[in-house]
């Protein structure tokens, strides 16, 4: 089957030009990542702020320009789509964002809120409130809150509302950008099982991006761990938190608390702090943080490969 989504070669650059003067240098915030989502999944993408999580994210729907790589969905290339074109398949790929209220009016009440995209989406207007009722029901609100504004709800609530926001259009991909890192814990388990609700009731596929393991373990089927901009490692769940291979991901993993007593991860600290993607190391960009790193890894970057039914970037695997 054709994946829903699939990413080959996704490159973002930013120019960082820091006097005027000077030439600017480039910062390589997504370099070369290919990805196959198929429909019905929920990938996971994980890794430390500043690894380019979000930056992917947003290339995928180009609300930010890739410098370069295709972008297929339904296996159509949306990457030289214009303006117009891309606003229509916007209707099937959709964002959810961290904090809702920044991006909910303050002055609009949730009815204008939830009706914008049906509006900019030309839905005729004897859908609209059936429309509206099924969405704000489907969040767990209910018609009443319609009228209300953004600053009369919770932080969960308001999370809703971006659900909602989303979902208006029925679109068929959701890329949520850390959903649930601005919610209480308990509030964050309940936004988790509504996304999964969601994801049966209205076969969503998901693209879940948060810096939270535990968060993406609970939510994932496929899981990839990024790393200064590119991927190293990519496989189902199951087998990535069950036995992460890639010393990244094994890092990043035994800092993560299990609920099972009798098992036991070994605590692996990183070394150093994450290195400046201004100035990316040579080789493998994790060597210097690396606690199994070999002499080719100075020099040679890893190419990715299958292995164990995944695909991993690293040296040890040959
Ligand atoms: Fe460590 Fe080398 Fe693997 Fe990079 S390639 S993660 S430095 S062992
Ligand atoms: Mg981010």
């Amino acid at each position: 089957t054709t994946p829903i989504l699939e990413i080959k070669g996704l490159k973002k650059r930013f120019a960082n030009k820091s006097g005027w003067l000077q030439k600017p240098t480039f910062v390589h915030a997504v370099n070369g990542i290919d990805l196959r989502v198929f429909e019905g999944e929920t990938v996971g993408i994980v890794g430390e702020s500043g690894c380019g999580k979000s930056t992917l994210g947003r290339c995928i729907l180009r609300l930010i320009e890739p410098s370069e790589g295709t972008i297929l969905f339904e296996g159509k290339n949306i990457s030289k789509l214009d303006k117009k074109e891309m606003v229509r398949v916007r209707r099937h790929m959709q964002m959810v964002f961290q904090n809702p209220y920044d991006t909910l009016n303050p002055k609009q009440t949730i009815r204008n809120i939830l009706k914008e995209p049906l509006v900019a989406h030309r839905v005729p207007q004897e859908e609209h409130d059936s429309l509206l009722a099924e969405t704000i029901e489907a969040v767990g609100l209910t018609v009443r809150h319609l009228s209300r504004y953004p600053h009369e709800f919770s932080g969960g609530q308001r999370q809703r509302i971006g659900i909602a926001r989303a979902l208006m259009l029925r679109p068929k991909v959701i890329i949520a950008d850390e959903p649930v890192s601005a919610l209480d814990v308990s509030i964050q388990a309940q936004i988790l099982n509504l996304l999964q609700d969601l994801q049966e009731q209205y076969c969503l596929t998901y693209l879940f991006i948060s810096h939270d393991l535990s968060v993406v373990e609970h939510i994932s089927d496929k899981v990839a761990v990024l790393y200064l901009g590119e991927m190293v490692e990519f496989g189902e769940k199951e087998k990535l938190f069950g036995q992460p291979l890639h010393p990244y991901t094994q890092a990043l993993l035994s800092s993560v608390p299990i609920a099972d007593p009798d098992e036991q991860r070994e605590r692996i600290t990183l070394r150093g702090d994450l290195p400046s993607p201004s100035n990316p190391p040579d080789g493998c960009k994790f060597h210097p943080r690396c606690h199994a790193c070999l002499n080719i890894c100075r020099t040679e970057a890893p190419p990715m490969r299958e292995v164990e039914g995944r695909m991993i970037a690293c040296h040890l695997y040959r």
